[in-house]
């Protein structure tokens, strides 16, 4: 398990991939979610990922990968998506 330089206690790195500009952490967020409109916690899940450019450490641009995953409720069927 990698540990991120940065304080974002919240993610888990999937990936660490080291290009020679930059370095890109593929992350995700580690909690469950629940459904906000009913509290419901089961749905179908939908990942994308969506690139963010972060801070530069090291002298190298980071590029954050973050997995970003659209739910769709299985109880009241609102479309939901995790909050960064
Ligand atoms: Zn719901």
């Amino acid at each position: 398990m990698l540990s991120l330089p940065l304080d974002l206690p919240e993610f888990e790195v999937l990936k660490l991939t080291v290009q020679e500009s930059c370095y890109e952490f593929e992350v995700q967020k580690s909690k469950d979610e629940r459904c906000p409109y009913c509290g419901f916690k089961d749905y179908k899940r939908d990942d994308r990922t969506r690139k963010v450019r972060d801070l530069a450490i090291l002298e190298k641009a980071l590029y954050l990968l973050v997995h970003v995953t659209r739910f769709r409720c299985q109880n009241c069927d609102e479309v939901f998506s995790q909050v960064l």
